[in-house]
């Protein structure tokens, strides 16, 4: 889905962050672009349920929020490092991982439309036709200036 207009990052983070506080550290970064906001928060929103349906709410943590090859990556974990989930909640924890990770190969990183993973100069990247160009172009130029511009 495309962002709406007017869409204010840091706004929708903090509201994120003050939302999702009982999992979600403030150390935590998005380190991912806009594109994507709309699927983190449907994540731990869908996370926070299961968790509080299992009595986990408070003995898990978001640890890492991040890109890899090409797909958006929220790490849930339990609290205690060496704990594990119990089955039944490690498998809801599984589904909701897989959706996420679907649903970023299919959205645009940068502005939420229709896309499809593709390879930049070796990095993995989500991205819409009108992106996947931008990026493309800025390969063959050099890597000069911004990549993304309106
Ligand atoms: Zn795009």
């Amino acid at each position: 889905m495309p962002l709406p207009d007017g869409f204010d990052r840091e706004t929708f983070i903090a509201r994120l962050r003050s939302e999702h506080a009982r999992i979600l550290p403030p150390t935590v970064e998005f380190a991912v672009e806009n594109g994507w906001l709309q699927l983190i928060a449907d994540r731990l929103r869908d996370a926070e349920t299961i968790l509080e349906k299992h009595g986990w709410i408070y003995h898990a943590v978001v640890r890492q929020i991040k890109e890899k090859f090409g797909e958006l990556r929220v790490y849930i974990r339990p609290r205690v490092e060496d704990e594990s989930y119990p089955d039944e909640l490690a498998q809801e924890m599984e589904g909701l991982r897989r959706v996420t990770a679907d649903s970023s190969a299919h959205t645009c990183e940068i502005c939420g439309d229709d896309a499809e993973i593709g390879n930049f100069g070796g990095y993995y990247q989500c991205l819409c036709p009108k992106h996947s160009e931008q990026r493309a172009a800025w390969i063959a130029g050099g890597r000069k200036g911004d990549v993304f511009h309106d």
